[in-house]
């Protein structure tokens, strides 16, 4: 039985996470807002504007203006971009390479389902990665209303699938990415690429957690060899 993968991206296929971090724990300190690197991994996958009006009404007990929202986003932003730049470009998560590959070689679909609204993320995406992807099998920013934890992302790419929700597979590695899979009805494996506990990662409903792609990709042989 064919199946479809559905990746998520920023701490699946990229190691993003870690300068993602850095960058909002700086510019919310700069901004006199209490954020720490663990609010940052338990909150990835909700937008910046989200982000930013919790903290304030945390700290404030207030409503955030939209300048605020504004300035503290764009500067998060620069920021980040600033680490990327120093950095050379954003490292791959280790192993994956391996894991697209496997996945590809059963023939089975290999989907991105992403918040991010990158115009050049296919070409960023091919150039790092196996060339296993394609724009026909892409959600993102761009394709959706409502982002994850809403299940729309997964949902749209199992409708476009045109298979059955049993044969689709979301890989995550976030708690709002999981409960995104897990609401649209489908089987989601997490693997724990940031410094959360495994626990965060079960209590948001993953059916399996792995601790690396290396892991994973041992998982989905044994899975594979026995039908
Ligand atoms: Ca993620």
């Amino acid at each position: 039985m064919n199946k479809a993968y559905f990746f998520d991206m920023d701490g699946v296929l990229f190691d993003s996470m870690p300068n993602h971090a850095i960058a909002w724990e700086e510019v919310m300190k700069q901004h006199g807002l209490p954020f720490t690197v663990r609010d940052c991994y338990i909150n990835e996958g909700r937008t910046g504007e989200s982000v930013i009006r919790e903290a304030i009404l945390k700290a404030y007990s207030r409503e955030a203006t939209p300048e605020e929202i504004q300035t503290i986003y764009a500067e998060k932003s620069s920021y980040y971009t600033m680490l990327e730049q120093k950095a050379g470009g954003t490292p791959v998560i280790n192993g994956v390479a391996s894991v697209l590959e496997f996945v590809q070689s059963c023939g089975d679909q290999i989907w991105v389902v992403t918040g991010s609204g990158m115009r050049t993320l296919l070409d960023k995406l091919n150039k790092v990665l196996p060339p296993v992807f394609s724009t026909d099998r892409m959600i993102t920013a761009f394709d959706v209303v409502k982002g994850k934890p809403d299940p729309e992302p997964y949902i749209k790419a199992w409708e476009r699938s045109g298979m059955a929700k049993e044969q689709c597979i979301v890989v995550e590695n976030a708690p709002l990415g999981i409960q995104s899979g897990k609401a649209a009805g489908l089987v989601v494996y997490a693997v724990n690429t940031g410094i959360l506990e495994r626990e965060d990662l079960l209590n948001a409903g993953a059916d399996k957690v792995f601790n690396s792609m290396q892991e994973l990709l041992i998982d989905l042989k044994t899975e594979n060899s026995t039908y």
